[in-house]
């Protein structure tokens, strides 16, 4: 399957070719299978993601603040058997974009002379009031250092629709119309997971496919699923001058598309111990490129 130019495409023009220092954070979490493929085939992750590592997490109680399982595993497990194809494991690019179009900037929201980015979505009313609420406290997440907001639809074309479909995925950046956000009520009502989703809308790729990225880890091809290596390659990436970031909410955890338990797919270089594939919520730097991506004062 051939990846859409568009992905790479985007995430050139999204961070710059800058890569200062490394930054990771304290957290340490393991595990780690993200997201997706991008055309509409069939998802083939059904073998090889350790589903079982999230079985019990998978029936509602939401506060899995101490949780140890990372965003990537979460959302490839839920991703399983998703109908849709879907690159680098939860976005849904479309055919249809070239990253050519994001050239004049209409992969991305626009911001109002109020200052902010005004997101409009509806949400599915198959979500309990409590998933509901869970979804739009995360939306707030992005509120207190960036000008995005989330708002209800009212009469707007450009919108997202969260609907609870098979997985967690998205759309990079602004469709155009009516773009769904999928969050699987059975296993993406996590707090990191919608924020990762989110991150996607806004026009965010997964950190590890950089364009820098051989300089800070190392890709173990050998222990990546048959099929699934193209999840790892390299995207023309616009780096907005930013540092790579292992603690980036974009980023796989360490066993993304692995063939076994222990067996990395994405190993940090030079310590190999930096954690990564958290999902806490937004990194500094995920904050940072939002900023200056929609040019947030
Ligand atoms: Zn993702």
């Amino acid at each position: 399957m051939n990846m859409p130019p568009s992905v790479c495409l985007l995430l050139l023009l999204l961070l710059g070719i800058a890569q200062t220092l490394p930054v990771q954070e304290k957290e340490s979490h393991k595990g780690g299978h993200e997201d997706s493929h991008e055309d509409g085939h069939e998802d083939s992750h059904e073998n090889g993601l350790n589903d079982s590592q999230d079985k019990g997490h998978e029936d509602g109680h939401e506060a899995h603040e101490e949780d140890t399982i990372d965003i990537t595993t979460r959302i490839l497990t839920a991703n399983n058997g998703s109908k849709h194809f879907l690159f680098q494991g939860d976005l849904l690019a479309p055919k249809t974009r070239n990253a050519i179009f994001c050239a004049d900037s209409s992969c991305f929201w626009t911001k109002y002379s109020n200052g902010y980015v005004m997101i409009p979505y509806v949400i599915s009313n198959e979500y309990t009031a409590n998933e509901a609420a869970i979804i739009e406290n995360a939306m707030t997440g992005f509120y207190a250092s960036t000008c995005i907001r989330f708002v209800r639809r009212t009469n707007e074309y450009d919108f997202i629709s969260i609907v609870s479909k098979g997985g967690c995925y998205s759309e990079l950046g602004r469709k155009g119309g009516l773009q769904e956000l999928s969050l699987n009520r059975g296993g993406c009502i996590y707090r990191g997971i919608i924020e990762h989703e989110l991150n996607h809308a806004l026009g965010f790729q997964h950190e590890q496919c950089r364009s820098d990225r051989d300089s800070y880890v190392q890709i173990n091809w050998e222990n990546i699923i048959d099929g699934d290596a193209y999840n790892f390659y390299k995207q023309q990436t616009n780096n907005l001058n930013t540092p790579y970031d292992y603690s980036s909410i974009m980023h796989y955890g360490r066993d993304a598309f692995s063939v076994a338990y222990g067996r990395d797919t994405i190993t940090p270089i030079p310590n190999p111990n930096v954690p990564i594939g958290q999902r806490n919520g937004l990194s500094f730097w995920d904050v940072t490129r939002i900023n200056i991506l929609y040019n947030c004062q």
